[in-house]
């Protein structure tokens, strides 16, 4: 019987088997995790929202002083290539860019080329069972930078925090970020994996985009869908006090899409299912991505 074929992967200039794939242990991505990525999910061999992944892209590279190793249209016709060579048509692209391979020193390199990295992996959206009981979360400090609008590599925070959840049966952790003095209350920013949002009197809100936060490509669509359908949807600083008084949580990523916290630290959100909206937002969400505008 023959071993089942690689996945072909993009590396530095060139599609190749990923079981073929290697890089120098000098890369800075190794060294430092100085890089950056984006996940792009596909649906039906379509990118999902792709000039928005792009922009991000772009934003997070120019962030960290790494020059863009592509436009847009390159990158577009890396992608399309990169998802036709796969066998599977609902994919996950992830694409890395790291600022390249040098004698390790902190300091910027000179005249050292960007890595560029994509693979695609099957996209497995959450089962319908999932979406109708919805999930589990726990809270925990969010003790990350100070720069969580750049979808950097370095996510060993991130990593901790996601297997505090696991170590807790739960599926996400939702951060709080401690106020400026402590007095203040803490502030919800968003999951080690994902956006949050608060649901309260029919209104959905979700911390306002700064710093603390990810700019969420599925955030975005989250926020577009309830304003077209009349819901009231709001960017704003949350509370703890907030998170715990909510009528329904959800958290939203590219490859969970919109999921419902139906417990948080073992307690029932609300009425310890996914409530009323929910069920609304994830129709219409389901709906959107269907009709696979790119
Ligand atoms: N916040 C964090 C920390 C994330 O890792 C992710 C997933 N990439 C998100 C939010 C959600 O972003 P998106 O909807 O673009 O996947």
């Amino acid at each position: 019987m023959n071993a089942p074929a690689s996945p072909i992967c993009w590396l530095n200039g060139r599609f190749l088997p990923l079981a073929e794939a290697s890089i120098p242990v000098l890369d800075r991505g190794f060294i430092f995790g100085d890089g950056v990525y984006e996940v792009i999910p596909v649906y039906g061999r379509q990118p999902f929202r792709l000039a928005e992944h792009l922009a991000r892209l772009a934003r997070s590279l120019a962030a960290v002083r790494i020059t863009n190793p592509h436009d847009d249209a390159t990158w577009t016709s890396l992608i399309t290539e990169l998802v036709a060579r796969q066998d599977f048509s609902d994919q996950s692209v992830y694409i890395q860019v790291t600022r390249g391979v040098a004698k390790r020193d902190h300091a910027f390199p000179k005249d050292t080329v960007p890595t560029v990295f994509m693979m695609s992996n099957a996209l497995v959206t959450p089962p319908a069972a999932l979406v109708d009981s919805g999930v589990a979360a726990i809270t925990a400090t969010d003790n990350r930078w100070l720069r969580c609008d750049v979808k950097a590599t370095a996510l060993l925070a991130n990593v901790l925090l996601k297997q505090l959840a696991v170590d807790a049966g739960a599926a996400e952790v939702v951060l709080l970020r401690d106020g400026p003095d402590a007095t203040a209350p803490r502030r919800l920013t968003e999951g080690s994996s994902s956006n949050i949002f608060v649901v309260r009197d029919g209104a959905i809100a979700t911390p306002k985009r700064d710093h603390f936060v990810l700019p969420g490509i599925t955030l975005d669509v989250v926020a577009e869908l309830a304003r077209a359908a009349g819901i009231p949807f709001e960017e704003r600083d949350l509370t703890e006090a907030d998170v715990r008084a909510a009528d329904e949580l959800w958290l939203a990523s590219s490859t969970r899409e919109v999921l419902a916290i139906t417990s948080l630290d073992g307690r029932p959100v609300g009425i310890g299912m996914p409530g009323p909206m929910y069920r609304r937002m994830i129709t219409l969400f389901q709906q959107h991505r269907s009709e696979r505008r790119p």
